[in-house]
């Protein structure tokens, strides 16, 4: 997947192997990695991240060998010696190594048990800190931490130590009397033995307690409450971890709702099924508008025929063309990768005509430094190209560059004035939907707003894929599917499913529409 942030001046310089960094990956936003993280990933051989990393932040890592910890043996906390030792393995085998953490590595994540076993086996390494949960959670549910009249200090606690537990290192009697904010981290579970001990030490029931669950990404939800009520809301609510609970003055202070609450697009859950190749910034401007996607490839595009494409390409060459048609993104890309491979460039199209169908078709075109002679205003609109050829095409010979599964029209239309239509077959679309995906599951449970789908093609794939419990949120429209063209859109509705469509069939017409403008 592309990086949204290309062109950026990042010039990692790769240590000598074996090297290990300690990266803090911040709460989640990928916005909030740091520079020497996003350093760091860009030198990386091995990246070993746990489950805060999304596939925004290892796409700064694209030369990377990636290690979910999740796939390695054991179960949290006792996974912990099965990481270490395959950090030290990976290192150990000649590579750079980053192993990328949720929040800062410092706090709470166990770095000295890593740096120890570093040191004994000799690795150098380097700890990159992060924006910890406690910063991000107070910056985007707009909760202050310390305050000049309320809070003075600022503790950060583990909820695993809850009283009671046996060797706990914590006195809940001096925190219940501490002077400033406490705040819990891995506490959601515990609350409720937390919050009776520290009303039990003297702390008012009344006390504002603020719980904020997965802070800073777009399913952030947040809870103000006492500490009297906190446990009770908790599980009516049912807040989960990750979540982080403040304690004390200062959280009576919270805005309400928060600056991050109020993005046009909070709470709203949206699935993208592009190919991965197309997605760009997607991803990115969506959860700028404060919402929560989530990416599910149900296409790629595959090339095929390079023989006779290669072989068309020598006959523009020779001038046995006049004119040259593009009727997609993809197939400008194709043709013009083929057009490079052979040692040709753009001044071998300098004596054919080019139509394009469609804005972003023209787009692709014109980074190309091609601009096209005629164009029309709609995607997947041959008919409307056929009319605009009709008068000015008769008797040419035309190359039609297209996709296996392209529609007959454009080629049936040609044919009636031009002298010769040549098709070349110069993709195919291959269907990479992975039905395990856990996408699914929230399918099931209705948690997404949106559905984008790209072409018929890929609705009847990913529709296939969609079992009954699924389809019954299309139905009820609690799943809205954003359909890319007046075609699609009539198809989905005549199934029966809930639907929007989007202005123009680009990346950023979802946007446009969701956010109405
Ligand atoms: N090193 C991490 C903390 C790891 S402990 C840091 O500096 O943030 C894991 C706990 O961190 C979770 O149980 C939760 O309390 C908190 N946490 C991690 N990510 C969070 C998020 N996005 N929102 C709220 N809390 C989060």
């Amino acid at each position: 997947m592309q990086s949204w942030l290309k062109g950026l001046p990042v010039v990692g310089r790769k240590p000598i192997p074996p090297y290990v960094y300690l990266v803090g990956a911040g709460p989640g936003d990928p916005g909030l990695l740091t520079m020497r993280a996003i350093e760091c990933l860009s030198i990386a051989d091995t990246v070993i991240y746990d489950y805060l990393a999304s596939s925004e932040m290892l796409a700064f890592a694209p030369q990377a060998r990636k290690i979910a910890v999740s796939d390695l043996p054991g179960e949290h906390p006792n996974r912990w010696p099965h990481i270490h030792e395959r950090i030290v393995q990976e290192a150990l085998a000649g590579n750079v190594v980053v192993h990328l953490k949720g929040g800062d590595p410092s706090i709470f994540g166990r770095c000295a048990e890593e740096v120890a076993v570093l040191q004994a086996a000799n690795i150098p390494y380097e700890i990159v800190p992060g924006v910890t949960s406690a910063s991000a959670a107070s910056a985007y549910g707009e909760i202050p931490l310390t305050h000049r009249a309320h809070a003075s200090a600022v503790a950060f606690i583990t909820g695993h130590e809850y009283p009671g537990k046996e060797d706990s290192h914590l006195s809940w009697e001096a925190l219940a009397q501490f002077p400033g904010t406490l705040v819990v981290y891995m506490g959601v579970a515990r609350i409720a033995s937390i919050a009776a001990s520290l009303q039990q030490f003297g702390k008012s029931p009344t006390t504002p307690v603020a719980v904020v669950q997965q802070a800073s990404s777009g399913s952030q939800r947040r809870l103000l409450t006492t500490l009297q009520t906190v446990a009770n809301e908790i599980q009516e609510q049912q807040f989960k971890a990750p979540a982080i609970i403040f304690i004390g003055p200062a959280v009576g202070a919270a805005t309400s709702p928060s600056w991050f609450e109020r993005k046009p697009l909070a709470g709203k859950k949206i699935l993208i099924t592009r190919p991965a190749h197309q997605v760009g910034d997607l991803l990115r401007q969506l959860e700028l508008a404060g919402a929560a996607p989530s990416h599910l490839p149900v296409l790629d595009i595959v090339p095929t025929n390079q023989a006779e494409v290669d072989r068309e390409i020598r006959h523009i060459a020779r001038g046995l063309y006049d004119g040259l048609i593009f009727t997609s993104r993809n197939t400008v890309d194709l043709f013009f990768a083929r057009l490079r491979a052979l040692k040709y460039d753009a001044r071998t199209l300098a004596k054919v005509q080019i139509a394009s169908i469609g804005p972003a078709t023209t787009a692709a075109l014109a980074e190309h430094n091609i601009s096209a002679d005629i164009t029309t205003h709609d995607e997947s609109n041959s008919e409307a190209l056929l009319e605009l050829l009709r008068p000015i095409w008769q008797g040419k010979r035309i190359l039609l560059p297209q996709a296996a599964e392209a529609r007959t029209v454009l080629h049936d239309g040609l044919k009636a004035f031009a002298e010769q239509v040549q098709p070349v077959v110069c993709y195919q679309q291959e269907v990479v939907l992975n039905p395990k995906s856990p996408v699914f599951a929230e399918l099931r449970k209705g948690d997404f707003s949106h559905i984008h789908l790209m072409s018929g093609r890929t609705a009847e794939v990913f529709l296939a894929a969609c079992d009954e419990e699924i389809l019954i949120h299309f139905r009820s429209g609690r799943t809205v599917l954003v359909a890319n063209s007046a075609r699609l859109y009539q198809l989905l509705t005549e199934k029966g499913f809930v639907c929007l469509k989007t202005p123009h069939p680009q990346a950023d017409g979802l946007l446009e529409l969701l956010l109405g403008e």
